[in-house]
């Protein structure tokens, strides 16, 4: 395994495989990608950091599957925060954002007395769903579980045990470890692959090699997945190095919003005649992008102007 290549350091997706136990991993480390996502809002420090677990979460699994267009994270609850998206494209442009109740949030901080917030204390009862979106005439598929678990990385967990039958594991960090404070994020995940015509070693050997990794793997520290002085080769080698593992290609990503002043103009205009007869009534109608907080002001005049066209 090469030991430091000239790789970019952050904003990657980094495959991995574990051959002799039929294991599959991914591990994720963002630095500008999250802190770019995570700034552009003035989030409470527990929504941020859970908004930054939920991109990292997406980011991982998005790696995991093969599509072409757009996957999404979506959790909704009856905590303090009500909405979390976070949703990946195949080209690796990575936003979210995140609804939240201010009171009832300061609330909820306020009866947990600085111990960290788990996911029942933030997002409260509910589900997650995963959507993978491949564009106009084709299906869209979804999956949709309870939110059951401390952590969105044991939510997530719970789904696959679930729904899709595969072991899996995930373990996912956001700090503030970068310079100067910035944010970062890291996140794990080590899945099984039985290999096509079944194993070729002995089932004792894959099913102990499965425990091992799995050990090995939770004893990377939430530190060290954010830390930027540790690059993802020697992360991986340091768990990793006994059983083998290698390292695939990179896929790198980036923070990017979809958001543009004609899709804007578009959704304006897809409601209903009445109401865009009452947008012309203001003189300006401005609408923020949720995602990246892009402020787009249209004039009365331009309205007219879009809704005759
Ligand atoms: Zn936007």
């Amino acid at each position: 395994m090469p030991t430091e290549q000239l790789t970019r350091p952050d904003d990657i997706i980094q495959p991995f495989r574990i051959d002799p136990f039929a294991l599959r991993g991914r591990l994720v480390r963002m630095g500008p990608t999250v802190d770019r996502i995570l700034s552009q809002h003035e989030y409470p420090e527990p929504v941020a950091t859970i908004l930054g677990e939920a991109i990292t979460l997406a980011v991982v699994l998005s790696g995991m599957l093969k599509y072409e267009g757009i996957f999404t994270l979506q959790t909704k609850g009856d905590g303090p925060i009500r909405l979390i998206v976070a949703d990946v494209s195949t080209e690796g442009a990575v936003r979210g954002y995140a609804q939240y109740d201010a009171e009832r949030l300061e609330t909820a901080q306020s009866r947990m007395n600085g111990a960290n917030p788990s996911v029942p204390d933030l997002i409260g009862g509910g589900y997650i769903a995963f959507t993978v979106d491949q564009g106009e005439h084709t299906e869209r598929y979804q999956g949709i579980v309870e939110i059951a678990g401390a952590t969105l990385a044991e939510c997530a967990q719970h789904y696959f045990r679930q729904s899709e039958q595969i072991q899996a594991g995930i373990k996912l960090s956001v700090a503030r470890s970068g310079e100067n404070g910035a944010w970062r994020a890291g996140g794990l995940m080590l899945q099984r692959v039985p290999p096509e015509g079944g194993y070729v070693q002995i089932a004792d050997d894959v099913e102990d090699g499965w425990r091992r990794a799995m050990i090995l793997m939770s004893s990377a520290t939430s530190k060290e997945l954010v830390d930027p002085d540790i690059s993802a080769h020697r992360l991986l080698y340091r768990l990793f190095h006994d059983e083998g593992v290698r390292v695939y290609d990179t896929h790198p990503v980036e923070a990017r919003c979809r958001c543009s002043r004609e899709r804007i103009a578009r959704i304006l205009l897809s409601f209903p005649a009445d109401e865009i007869e009452d947008m012309q009534k203001d003189p300006v109608t401005t609408v923020t992008c949720e995602f990246c907080n892009t402020r787009y002001d249209f004039p009365a005049a331009e309205l007219e102007r879009l809704a005759q066209a």
